[in-house]
């Protein structure tokens, strides 16, 4: 299989009001003028925009996703959202897993990975994210935390059309921090890897590996330039109509990646 079509995805996490589509009617209008860009955009606004924003983009080039989903599809579950009720509300993916809900929320992996069934029951991409944290990293055991994170967080159903891995370094998150080109590399090949042996070489080449965690414009091209990164997930980025669109810009056929 070819190299996966790159996805640039931005998690706006708990931010963002009414005000805040403005900046995405930017971003939607930068990418209708610039159609050398090859990653898909994705915005996954808090649930409270998602259905504006999504009847916003229709007919755009962004996709909209959800930040987290329960994983069943209705029911006494106060506050919580159904898979079926983000797709309901346009979007196209649903983020599980995020460190932030496995911290906060003490979220195991097998609840990540019924979510990510969750996800695939409404017709959404699950983007599962794993990462260790900076502990786990200094003690060197980062390659051992993401194998048994993804190994049980990723469904058996999981293909290369229905699933999209993020690698986030818990430590990178929101912290301006990010890990070495060559410890990207070393971990979403180990990712790659034991994809392959899950779900086979042909299937395992084309499931996206994004990377989180502290993608700034600055540093956006080199960590994309790495092997194995199939476009990234962005947080406090995001947020910004100009600073995401220097990300997307990676991606623009101008652009020469670092
Ligand atoms: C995230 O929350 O997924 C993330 C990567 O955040 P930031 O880009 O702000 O580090």
């Amino acid at each position: 299989m070819s190299q996966p079509r790159p996805l640039v995805a931005g998690n706006w996490k708990m931010n963002g009001l009414s005000a805040s589509l403005q900046e995405v009617k930017t971003l939607a209008g930068r990418l209708k003028a610039n159609d050398t860009i090859a990653a898909q955009v994705m915005i996954c606004p808090p649930a409270t925009l998602l259905a504006a924003l999504s009847t916003e983009l229709e007919g755009s080039k962004i996709l909209t996703g959800g930040q987290d989903c329960h994983a069943e599809t209705s029911g006494a579950h106060t506050g919580d959202i159904a898979a079926e009720m983000l797709a309901d509300a346009g979007a196209g993916a649903v983020i599980v897993g995020h460190s932030e809900r496995r911290a906060d929320h003490g979220e195991t992996s097998e609840n990540v990975r019924a979510k990510a069934q969750a996800a695939y029951r409404a017709g959404l991409t699950a983007i599962i994210c794993i990462g260790e944290t900076q502990t786990q990293r200094k003690r060197g055991d980062a390659l051992k935390v993401v194998s048994a994170q993804l190994s049980g967080s990723l469904p058996g159903a999981a293909t290369s059309e229905n699933t999209v891995i993020a690698y986030e370094p818990v430590w990178a998150i929101g912290t301006g921090l990010t890990p070495t080109l060559e410890d990207v590399g070393e971990v979403h090949s180990h990712i790659r890897a034991e994809l392959a042996g899950r779900l086979g070489e042909g299937e395992a080449a084309g499931l996206r590996i994004l990377y989180g965690g502290s993608v700034k414009p600055g540093n956006a091209a080199e960590l994309m330039g790495v092997a194995n990164v199939d476009g990234a997930l962005v947080g406090g980025a995001s947020l910004k109509a100009d600073d995401f669109w220097a990300i997307v810009s990676v991606y623009a056929a101008s652009h020469t990646m670092g």
